[in-house]
C-alpha cells in the first residue's frame, strides 16, 4: 500500500499529501483543514493575548485544529523571554488539557526548552525546522520530542549526520514558508537515511498516526 507524503508544518496548503497547515489569524474559523493554531513568539504583544488563547482553546475543544502551534521561544528577538515563556506555558496547558501535540518554534532557546519539557512531560512536542547539533537532538529526544526538518536539510551539511543518526520514529519533514515540494525534501532525506523513498514515506506516515491518531483524516 502506498501512503501519502506528510508535510508537518506549512503556512500554505498546496494539496500535496497530508499537510498540517499553520493558522496564525484568529478572525476566521478554519474549516475542514488539518490545521495547527498558536500564538507565535513573534506576535507576543501584537494581539489580545487572552482573547487569542481563548480562541485556541475553543478550536481545540471543538476539534477544529489538531495541534497547538507554532508556539515557542525565540532569543533572537527583542521581546522579553519571560513574556514569551508565560505565553508558551499557557499554550502548553491548553495542549495538555485537550491532548493535542504542539508545533514548536525554538531559536537559541533549547536549554530553556529542556527545562520546560521536564515540567510538561505529557505534551508531545514537534520541534519544527530543527537545525541544532546531535547533542541537542539527543537531549530533546530523551524528553520525548520529535524533530521536523525542512529546507535547511537541503543545504546545511552539518544537519546531514544529525538527520541520518536520529531514530526513524522521531522524524518529520516540512516545507514551512518555503515554496518547495515536500516530495523533493523526502527524496533528499531518503538518500541521507540510505532507504527508499517508499520506506521513508511509511516511516513518517507511521509517525503521523502515532502522534496524531486519526485526527489527520477526520477533520473536515
Ligand atoms: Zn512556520
Amino acid at each position: 500500500m502506498s501512503v501519502p507524503f506528510v508535510n508537518i508544518h506549512t503556512h500554505t496548503a498546496t494539496g500535496e499529501g497530508v499537510e498540517l497547515v499553520n493558522i496564525d489569524k484568529f478572525d476566521v474559523t478554519p474549516n475542514g483543514m488539518f490545521a495547527s493554531a498558536g500564538l507565535h513568539p513573534w506576535n507576543v504583544g501584537k494581539c489580545d493575548h487572552l482573547q487569542t488563547l481563548e480562541t485556541i482553546g475553543e478550536w481545540c475543544r471543538r476539534g477544529i485544529v489538531a495541534a497547538v502551534g507554532e508556539i515557542g521561544l525565540d532569543r533572537s528577538i527583542e521581546t522579553s523571554i519571560e513574556a514569551q515563556k508565560s505565553l508558551l506555558v499557557s499554550q502548553l496547558e491548553i495542549a495538555r488539557k485537550f491532548q493535542m501535540p504542539t508545533i514548536i518554534h525554538c531559536v537559541r532557546a533549547y536549554s530553556d526548552f529542556l527545562q520546560i519539557m521536564r515540567q510538561n512531560p505529557h505534551v508531545p512536542m514537534i520541534f519544527h525546522g530543527f537545525s541544532g547539533n546531535i547533542t541537542t537532538a539527543e537531549q530533546l529526544l530523551a524528553h520525548g520530542a520529535t524533530l521536523s526538518f525542512g529546507h535547511k536539510l537541503l543545504s546545511e551539511s552539518k544537519l546531514w549526520e544529525v538527520f541520518a543518526s536520529i531514530p526513524n520514529d522521531c522524524i518529520f519533514l516540512e516545507t514551512d514558508t518555503k515554496n518547495l515540494h515536500i516530495g523533493d525534501i523526502y527524496t533528499f532525506a531518503a538518500e541521507l537515511k540510505h532507504i527508499s523513498l517508499e520506506e521513508l514515506k511509511h516511516i513518517i506516515f507511521n509517525n503521523l498516526t502515532r502522534v496524531f491518531g486519526n485526527r489527520w483524516e477526520t477533520i473536515g
